[in-house]
């Protein structure tokens, strides 16, 4: 049953192809507490995880495709409240450049990113999961009135 004193985050879920199988036994363990929440993937994994788990995911193009970049930008937007992304550190992906920004992303708006199962477990276990946690954000007020007045000063 569903516990009403969760706030429901929602949680990006990536896996590239060699931690696909990683992903699958993590959201099995975990299902209990990702049922609370709302699911964000890129195409593959999101297909994955509804089959395994059956319920509803929000897909993205699959990730070399643009979904790295579609989850970037949602977390820019405020939209993305924490990514769990299992990347291969074995192998160069096609879109590395994407998974770079993705990452950056993440860092720039301060959200929880994990990027192994030992991470995702600490951070899913987190008592600050069932708690009103607010996160603080960046404030990037400075930031934008120095790039403005470097770019009107040509
Ligand atoms: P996929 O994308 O879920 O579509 O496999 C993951 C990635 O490679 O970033």
């Amino acid at each position: 049953m569903p516990n009403k004193n969760v706030t429901k985050m929602k949680i990006a879920l990536i896996a590239h192809d060699h931690k696909k199988d990683d992903m699958v036994e993590w959201i099995k363990f975990n299902s209990g507490t990702l049922r609370e929440h709302e699911l964000y993937a890129t195409g593959t994994t999101g297909k994955l995880v509804e089959k395994e788990l059956n319920i509803h995911v929000n897909k993205m193009q699959s990730g070399p495709l643009g979904g790295d970049l579609q989850i970037g930008a949602m977390i820019s937007a405020g939209k993305i409240d924490m990514l769990i992304f299992f990347w291969d550190p074995l192998e160069a992906q096609p879109h590395d450049p994407d998974i770079k920004a993705l990452l950056r992303i993440a860092v720039v708006w301060n959200i929880p990113v994990a990027c192994n199962r030992a991470s995702a477990d600490y951070i899913i276990s987190s008592p600050l999961m069932t708690e009103d946690y607010d996160r603080a954000l960046p404030d990037y007020t400075d930031y934008r009135e120095r790039l403005t007045k470097r770019k009107q000063a040509g």
